[in-house]
């Protein structure tokens, strides 16, 4: 939590709005994010909390506003490639590739996109791993390795890039309980090396402990953005509340 609060923000958004159709999932959502950073997003189901996080890295295209990450404006065209650099992405399906070894799902980015040789990358991937506590698994397919293992390669993949920025979009929820918590561990640790994060999660417990902030969605808008402590115990907005009793 290497919060720079005076720093320029890394990730920018103002005034964006989302629709789909006629349906606004996002309504001119204004946040700043500071290096460093750990932002948690919480939220009912469909608040726009997937959304808000798709545009940072365009896997959502926006309608109005202004995302800006690093300086760089997030945006069809010969930014995204840059973007795309900067932000690395954990997803709730782990989305890893079944035809390549666990090492090879790590080091396959840095080939492509950073132009690593391969015998680089994996060595550069052998030292993810470890560092997500499953190097002895490199040389497995995907499907070998329980959801919890799989969700830490997803990791080591983003954390290959190098991101300026990750997002993750409920790392956990499609894990058995009792693997939950290895990867919040993982994403605990990622959280105090200065990596700026923005999560989606429900896991409220991790939530407090983990966050700098708390940003609370609900209808496509921002009702809410609290520290951890204010937010958990004496949230401002009534939303806010109903959403903590329902889920506490
Ligand atoms: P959350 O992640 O908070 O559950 P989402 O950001 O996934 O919410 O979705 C916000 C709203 O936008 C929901 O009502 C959802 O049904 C709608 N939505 C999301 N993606 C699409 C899509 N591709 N097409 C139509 N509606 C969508
Ligand atoms: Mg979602």
């Amino acid at each position: 939590m290497a919060t720079s609060a005076n720093a320029a923000p890394i990730v920018t958004m103002r005034a964006v709005t989302k629709r789909f159709g006629e349906f606004a999932a996002l309504k001119a959502v204004d946040l700043d994010v500071a290096p460093g950073e750990v932002v948690v997003i919480v939220g009912p189901s469909g608040s726009g909390k997937s959304t808000l996080i798709r545009c940072i890295n365009l896997l959502e295209t926006y309608d109005e506003g202004d995302v800006v990450v690093d300086g760089i404006r997030v945006e069809e065209g010969r930014n995204l490639r840059k973007v795309r650099e900067e932000v690395g992405m954990v997803f709730q399906a782990f989305n890893l590739f079944p035809n390549l070894t666990v090492l090879d799902n790590v080091a396959l980015g840095p080939v492509r996109v950073r132009k690593l040789s391969w015998e680089a990358a994996r060595q550069k991937a052998r030292g993810l791993l470890t560092r997500v506590g499953i190097g002895e698994q490199a040389e497995k397919y995907p499907v070998q390795l329980s959801g919890g293992q799989q969700q830490r390669v997803g990791i080591a993949r983003a954390l290959a890039m190098e991101p300026r920025v990750l997002l993750f979009d409920e790392p956990t929820s499609a894990l058995d309980p009792e693997m939950v918590g290895e990867v919040l561990d993982v994403i605990r640790t990622l959280a105090g090396t200065g990596t700026t994060m923005l999560l989606v999660t429900h896991e409220m417990g991790f939530a407090r402990k983990v966050a700098d902030r708390i940003v609370f969605m609900e209808a496509g808008e921002i009702k809410e953005i609290a520290a951890p402590d204010r937010f958990f115990t004496n949230p401002a907005s009534e939303r806010a509340r109903a959403f903590l009793d329902a889920v506490l």
